[in-house]
């Protein structure tokens, strides 16, 4: 296999580690193959790093960069709505035009604020929930990940050995040191797409759940999509107990579709968070919502505040990803390609011999060394050979194609027919020496 250099990154990475922690900015970084990689600039489905290495890029920046990288029509919407000032700590035209849009695009999105990413807006959508309900806990699925605040760092990780527990009354390990203990308290866990499970436990604990969150597609570990009927379901259940239904749209906003997973698969929450996807890489995240939730926002009830709300640039940025998304709809494109790509993995690895599983919409996949079919929930995720699947990345990474450590898949609407050819003929290379 060709082998790359990365000995400019590396070097940079022993500088960087003396005034950055770890050496990056957020954590998942460190995980990049042989190390943290340091790049230079990135123009469409490619992407270029600092010992003159091009990559064709599958990880669209952790999924933000629906329209690959460097768009034109975004920069110069970026730059001219810039040079009329950055930051008013006041209301500006833009941030209308954006709200209308998302309020014509999205079910759910009678009224809304902007906030800056989706951890924090998850959070809003949680005090909300309380506000609105009275009640305190909220009621989340093993293996989803909304974001890194204390109280959803729990239930993502499992330590080597332990066990998850009971599907009735799961075990949760926290996700980093320094959580304050009692985060623990504020949610119930339980395994994903087990309709009778919420359902039974909602009965039992209804009076203390202000919220059920989950992602719509459970995009962060095996890209498992719900099984029929789970999300109406859930919609059913909370309207039963007058409970939030959230659906984390950080990662399906503007990817399964411009609504989002809610106009996809036609359920309606009563919140959402939209993010990623919505302004090409621009820090701007949602909180979205029917108006009897949002009206607790409204009337002061509910603080949400914060002084980089909705600047210029990331206003911008966002108005014109939807723009570009709306005029081209390469919906039905990103999901050829992805399915096109997801089935060109399944033969070359075949192939080769590889028990390789792939699972997910098109537009974003995931692939695993496993033996089963299909996975259901995150318990069915955890035999998976990640061994094999840190080999198989880091072989696709010498080879050009940058996929999530995880393996995770993304399409841009920048990726052509080309590039998906190039990436299955380089996992054949990869597959036969691994
Ligand atoms: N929710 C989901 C579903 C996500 O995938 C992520 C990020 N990967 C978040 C929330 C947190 O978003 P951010 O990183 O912008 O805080």
């Amino acid at each position: 296999m060709k082998s790359r250099c990365y000995t400019e990154s590396a070097s940079l990475l022993a500088r960087a580690k003396k005034v950055l922690a770890g050496g990056v900015s957020s954590e998942f970084r460190k995980y990049n193959q042989p190390h943290a990689i340091f790049y230079t600039h990135g123009t469409g489905s490619r992407v270029y790093d600092v010992d003159g290495n091009e990559y064709l890029d599958f990880t669209l920046s952790q999924g933000p960069l629906i329209l690959g990288h460097s768009h034109p029509h975004v920069l110069k919407s970026v730059h001219e709505y810039s040079e009329k000032g950055q930051l008013f700590a006041g209301q500006h035209i833009k941030e209308i035009l954006l709200a209308e849009k998302l309020n014509s695009l999205i079910p759910s999105a009678e009224s809304m604020r902007f906030c800056l990413d989706g951890s924090e807006a998850v959070q809003t959508a949680f005090r909300i929930a309380r506000a609105k309900t009275g009640k305190q806990k909220f009621l989340r699925f093993e293996g989803h990940y909304h974001g890194w605040m204390d109280n959803v760092c729990w239930g993502i990780s499992t330590p080597p050995g332990e066990s998850l527990g009971s599907r009735e009354q799961p075990r949760v390990y926290p996700w980093s040191e320094g959580l304050p203990i009692q985060s623990k308290e504020e949610f119930i866990t339980l395994p994903w797409n087990d309709l009778e499970l919420v359902k039974n436990t909602v009965e039992r604990e209804h009076k203390n759940i202000a919220a059920i969150i989950t992602e719509p597609v459970m995009c962060n570990n095996g890209c498992i999509p719900p099984e029929n009927g789970f999300l109406q379901g859930l919609r059913d259940i909370c309207d039963q107990y007058e409970i939030a239904l959230i659906f984390d749209e950080v990662i399906t906003g503007f990817r399964l579709s411009i609504g989002g997973a809610q106009r996809y698969f036609g359920i309606t929450p009563d919140l959402s968070i939209f993010g990623k996807a919505m302004a090409s890489g621009y820090p701007i995240s949602a909180i979205v919502g029917k108006n009897e939730w949002m009206a607790v926002i409204e009337q002061g009830r509910v603080i949400h505040a914060g002084t980089m709300n909705s600047s210029n640039a990331t206003v911008a940025a966002a108005l014109a990803t939807i723009e570009v998304l709306e005029e081209h709809l390469p919906y039905d494109r990103m999901l050829h390609y992805g399915t096109k790509l997801m089935q060109g993995l399944r033969s070359a690895a075949i192939e080769s011999g590889h028990d390789l599983l792939v699972q997910g919409m098109g537009p974003m996949f995931n692939i695993s060394f496993s033996k089963k079919e299909k996975v259901r929930d995150f318990r069915d995720t955890l035999d998976g050979d990640k061994q094999k699947l840190g080999k198989f990345i880091s072989g696709m990474h010498d080879e050009g194609v940058r996929v999530i450590g995880r393996g995770l898949w993304y399409i841009s609407a920048s990726h052509t027919e080309e590039d998906i050819d190039y990436a299955i003929n380089k996992a054949r290379k990869v597959f036969n020496v691994i």
